[in-house]
């Protein structure tokens, strides 16, 4: 059956990867932009997560299009990467808000229509990060390790409705986020990974399809890593 599903910053980088997955098996995708406009057989809607008010217009965009949001992929992100003494409130504020209050905003918004329909799926997109932490990294690793208490106390709230939520937390995926990372980081980062690689995008989605399908029904306040064995021990 075809899902309605939407993936936050699902324009490019691992969340188009993730909404081309669920594409590709024939669910009706929605992804939000800021002004980049979606790719072709996806829904884009215009949406900052960090404004409610543009959180509420998408999905009232979704729903008429495509149904209530069954499948919730709460991907956007940023990064603004500096030491503790040298951040700002105003930095650590703006990275909190963006990648753990907006997947507030928008699981709140999502979980509306799935307990109307007694079904849902939420996943969360966090980071190795959140659960190791990272120099340099105080506002992003706070607000991905916010992601599992959140997606945890969503799975204790809704669970007898038959809605999951679950984390997902990925190593290092090449994309526009990390390609801005000095070549000596890089070369460290890769250093510390068994698998002595990146990820592809696609390696994320396909744990993220997974744990929408009904194979992973019995999963719920899981944290997933997928980091080439980057965090074990975490
Ligand atoms: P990119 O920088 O390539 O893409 C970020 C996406 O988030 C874009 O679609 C961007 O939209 C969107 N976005 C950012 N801020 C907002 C906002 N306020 N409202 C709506 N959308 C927003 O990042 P990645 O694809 O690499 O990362 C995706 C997720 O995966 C992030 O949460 C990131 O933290 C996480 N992650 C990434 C890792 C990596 O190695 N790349 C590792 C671990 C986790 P726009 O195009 O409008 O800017």
């Amino acid at each position: 059956m075809a899902r309605s599903v939407l993936v936050t910053g699902g324009n490019r980088g691992i969340g188009l990867a993730i909404a081309q997955a669920f594409a590709a098996q024939g669910d009706k995708v929605a992804v939000t932009h800021r002004g980049s406009g979606a790719p072709d057989g996806l829904l884009g809607v215009k949406c900052d997560v960090t404004d409610a008010a543009q959180v509420e217009a998408a999905f009232q965009e979704v729903e008429a299009a495509h149904g209530p949001v069954e499948v919730l992929v709460s991907n956007a992100g940023i990064t603004d990467d500096t030491l503790l003494l040298r951040m700002s409130e105003e930095q650590f504020t703006r990275v909190v808000d963006a990648n753990l209050t907006g997947a507030y905003r928008v699981a709140r918004r999502a979980a509306k229509g799935m307990l109307r329909q007694r079904w849902g799926r939420m996943v969360f997109v966090s980071s190795v990060v959140g659960l190791s932490g990272s120099a340099g990294q105080v506002n992003y690793a706070a607000s991905k390790a916010g992601l599992v208490g959140l997606a945890r106390s969503v799975a204790r709230e809704l669970g007898s409705r038959h809605i999951t939520a679950n984390v997902v937390a990925p190593g290092f995926v090449a994309t526009d986020m990390t390609a801005e990372l000095p070549e000596e980081r890089k070369k460290t980062i890769l250093g510390q990974v068994p698998l002595g690689r990146y990820a592809e995008p696609s390696e994320i989605a396909g744990v993220v399809t997974w744990l929408a399908s009904d194979a992973a029904a019995y999963v719920t306040g899981a944290v997933i890593p997928v980091d080439g064995g980057l965090g074990m021990g975490h």
